[in-house]
């Protein structure tokens, strides 16, 4: 007998890869929103990142992987010094990065990339890009 998992089943069952694969728990998470607060760049992310955690509490997980707040995302570590639960807001945006790299799908295209950046950035930059951006 073939079982159908539901829409809310397949999210639920992604948002416990996320947690697996960043070994963090999203319960622990109660919203007092220092780590937006204090992320240098949550002006440009579509949700930020005390958000993100609320919808994974809440099992949506296409709302995480559309938003392109996993692609902004530094790297800092501020969110986790401010966090008074040791939650690592950097830690799920990277699991969320790698669970969608993973896919297969590069978030950015190499050969779009124009000729005259490729010439004058800084060649750490473009590697540390790559790294991040291509699968
Ligand atoms: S690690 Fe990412 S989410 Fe956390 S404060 Fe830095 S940029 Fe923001
Ligand atoms: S700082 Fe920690 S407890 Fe507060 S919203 Fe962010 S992850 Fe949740």
């Amino acid at each position: 007998m073939k079982i159908k998992l539901s829409k809310s089943d397949i999210d639920g069952a992604l948002v416990t890869q996320i947690s697996k694969v960043s070994g963090e728990d999203f319960k622990q998470c109660y919203q007092c929103g220092n780590c937006s607060g204090g992320c240098p760049v949550s002006y440009a992310m579509d949700i930020p990142p005390s958000q993100i955690i609320r919808f994974l509490q809440l099992g949506r997980f296409e709302l995480v992987m559309e938003a392109n707040s996993m692609w902004v995302c530094v790297g800092c570590l501020q969110c986790y010094s401010r966090c008074p639960k040791g939650v690592s807001a950097a830690n799920i945006l990277e699991a969320a990065r790698q669970l969608s790299l993973r896919k297969g799908t590069d978030h950015e295209r190499i050969e779009d990339l124009p000729v005259s950046f490729l010439k004058t950035a800084p060649q750490q930059a473009i590697v540390c890009g790559f790294r991040k951006f291509v699968s």
